[in-house]
Formats: structure tokens, C-alpha cells, sequence
């Protein structure tokens, strides 16, 4: 049975459902799911990540988390962790732009955390020399300390939308209009995670709860707080979300979000204020949101492009700047994508990054 059939029968049967449970079986069913059955990455995917436009994005990034290392006195054993670590791209990138840093990556054991079989298997190509291990949850992670890095995967995870009614909430659902999707709203009621909302909205605005990010970076800032380490969290969002963000992406093209389920990406933006409140309230410290261009370029990405710019001509220097531009600049990825850091309160906060 498609997943239309599956999700169909489901609505049928139960009742309309939440956009949350929706984008969970998009993206993760078993047989179906986006995720669980394809690359979906790439100029051939339906969409392109920074790591996969250059390898400088990846570079940068490992230098900052050896530097957090080095800053905290470069722990003999530690966990160097990817959340959604895509075809392995950013932790290939990552080990070799670390590989002259004396002691990290004999100290590195390398974990990652992937749900989809087809990106595991990309990751173990990749990183093969790295000899990974693969966890299914936070919960997995060694008590190490931990230098963390995840690239657009909390605008993976589920989120449900509410709509303001006075001074209660309706919740979005996706039920069926006949035979097809469509998107409805369920009675209204009070919300107690929204209550800090009704401070910032009016009568009509959506807002957005993406309820799976708690737990996953109360358990990440846990052990930065108990271990030592970092977390270095990049995405497209910002402080609080408000207004529909729910998008959907197929051929590099935006499509209708109930229009073909499981055979496009879905995505949320990111509300970071819930990441930072969750890792606020496990001890743990965060950085100023920094937009990703300013991030980078306080990384020295611009160097970076220089120096390898030496070694090229034509197409090749041309695909270079092309890519220098596309990452950092504030039309391009520069200002939409920001920057999260979580460090111990006992350390430095990451380089490149505010507090
Ligand atoms: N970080 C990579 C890939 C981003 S795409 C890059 O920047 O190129 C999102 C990634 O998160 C994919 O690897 C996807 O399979 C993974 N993912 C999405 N939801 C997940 C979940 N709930 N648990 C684990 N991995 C998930």
C-alpha cells in the first residue's frame, strides 16, 4: 500500500492527525518514509546542504570544535558526534581539516546518530577509515566528553501548529477533503506549552511547538554540562517562530506539503529559544544566535577560500567563489541559517561565537 493509502486508512480510522505525526510518517516510515528509502541530498536530490556546497563549511567547523577541545584541555578520550550527519559529508570534512591537530583524532571516537538505513550506509562509506558507531538516541552517547555538531537536522523533526482563538489554541490537523489530504483545525483548548505565547501574538497568529527537541538537547547539554564539550547547532530559524514554516522541497522545488506524501522533504523552521531554554534548564550554557555568514567568516572561511582559490582557474574558481558566496552571504544562506553553541558554564564559549 502507498503511504497516501496508509495515511488515508489512518485518518479513517482514527480521526484527523496532527501535522507532527503527519511529517513523522513522511519522513520516517519503515517502508515509505522520505528519509528511511532515499539520498535525498545533492544536485540530483531535492535538496543541498552547506556541507554538500563546500567543503569549507566542514572545515571550519572542525576547527572550531578543535579549538573547544584544545580550550578544554584536550580530554584523552571524547565523543565527536554528528546528529543527521547526512551522506557523511561534514564529518568527513571535519576529520581532515583535523587530522594535523596533534592528539584530537586519537581521542575522537565518532558517533552518529542516523535514522535512515540509506544515509547509513553513505555515512560508513564516507568515514569508513574513522571506524563509526551508529547510535538510535541521544540516550546512546557515551559518557565522554562531548563535541557535537548537527547541520539542518532539527528542521527534520516533527513539529504541531497552533492557531490563536482568544485566548486558546486550535491545533492544525491534516484530516481528508474525499479522497484527498487536507489541512483542517481541531477544537479549541488551552495549550500549557504555549502559555508564553499568548504574550507575543494575537488572534489569528501560528505558532509552532516542535516537542521532539526537548529531550534529545536536554540529554546532549546533560553531558556537556557533566563531561565537558560543545554543541555547535545550525539550521534555518530563528528566535521564536511564528507563522507557518512547514515547507516542503522536491526537485529543489517548493511543492504543496500534502501534495505527495513521502516523496518530499519536509521541514520546519527552527525555533531556537526552545533549544536554548532546554539546555538553560540542564546547567548548561548557550551562545548568542549567530547568523551563519558572520560565524563563518569569524572562522576565517574567507582565508580558507583564498588559499585554495591559488590552486584553481576557470570553472573551478568560478564554483569556488560561487560557493564562498552562497554560504555566507545574508541573501544567500548567510543570514537565514544562524548558529547555536552549548558549552559547560565552566568553559569558554566556542569560537566564532558570541555570548
Ligand atoms: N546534516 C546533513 C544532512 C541533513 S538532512 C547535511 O548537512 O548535509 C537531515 C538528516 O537528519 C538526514 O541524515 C536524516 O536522515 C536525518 N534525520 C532526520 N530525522 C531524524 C531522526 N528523527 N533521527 C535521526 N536522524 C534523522
Amino acid at each position: 500500500m502507498s503511504l497516501l493509502g496508509h495515511l488515508t486508512d489512518r485518518i479513517r480510522q482514527d480521526g484527523p492527525m496532527s501535522v507532527a505525526d503527519y511529517m513523522a510518517e513522511c519522513l520516517l516510515h519503515p517502508t515509505h518514509g522520505y528519509y528511511t528509502t532515499r539520498d535525498p541530498l545533492g544536485t540530483h536530490g531535492d535538496f543541498v546542504t552547506a556541507p554538500e556546497i563546500s567543503q569549507m563549511f566542514g572545515e571550519v567547523i572542525g576547527l572550531c570544535l578543535a579549538q573547544g577541545w584544545i580550550d578544554q584541555g584536550s580530554p584523552g578520550r571524547f565523543a565527536l558526534a554528528e546528529l543527521g550527519p547526512g551522506r557523511g559529508t561534514l564529518m568527513a570534512d571535519i576529520l581532515r581539516a583535523t587530522r594535523g591537530v596533534p592528539g584530537f583524532h586519537d581521542a575522537a571516537q565518532v558517533v552518529l546518530l542516523e535514522a535512515s538505513p540509506v544515509l547509513r550506509g553513505l555515512q560508513a562509506e564516507a568515514l569508513d577509515a574513522h571506524a563509526p558507531s551508529w547510535i538510535v538516541s541521544v540516550g546512546d552517547l557515551p559518557e565522554l566528553p562531548l563535541f557535537l555538531v548537527a547541520n539542518e537536522f532539527f528542521d527534520a523533526l516533527p513539529i504541531r501548529q497552533f492557531l490563536r482563538d482568544g485566548d486558546g489554541w486550535c491545533e492544525r490537523l491534516v484530516g481528508l477533503q474525499g479522497d484527498q489530504l487536507a489541512f483542517g483545525l481541531g477544537p479549541r483548548a488551552t495549550q500549557a506549552g504555549l502559555a508564553t505565547r499568548l504574550e507575543d501574538t494575537r488572534d489569528g497568529d501560528l505558532v509552532e511547538l516542535c516537542a521532539a527537541a526537548v529531550p534529545i538537547v536536554t540529554e546532549t547539554a546533560r553531558i556537556i554540562r557533566s563531561h565537558g564539550g560543545m554543541a555547535l547547532v545550525i539550521d534555518y530559524g530563528d528566535w521564536r517562530s511564528l507563522g507557518d514554516t512547514l515547507q516542503a522541497l522536491k526537485g529543489h522545488e517548493y511543492v504543496d506539503p500534502l501534495a505527495t506524501p513521502g516523496q518530499a522533504d519536509l521541514t520546519a523552521h527552527v525555533d531556537f529559544e526552545t533549544l536554548a531554554l532546554a539546555a538553560g534548564a540542564t546547567g548548561c550554557a548557550h551562545t548568542r544566535l549567530t547568523p551563519q555568514g558572520v560565524f563563518l567568516e569569524r572562522m576565517g572561511i574567507t582565508q580558507r577560500a583564498q588559499s585554495l582559490a591559488g590552486a584553481l582557474t576557470g570553472s573551478k574558481l568560478e564554483t569556488l567563489v560561487r560557493a564562498h558566496r552562497r554560504l555566507t552571504h545574508p541573501e544567500e544562506m548567510g543570514n537565514l541559517f544562524k548558529v547555536l553553541g552549548l558549552y559547560p558554564k565552566t568553559a569558554m564559549p566556542p569560537s566564532g561565537l558570541g555570548t
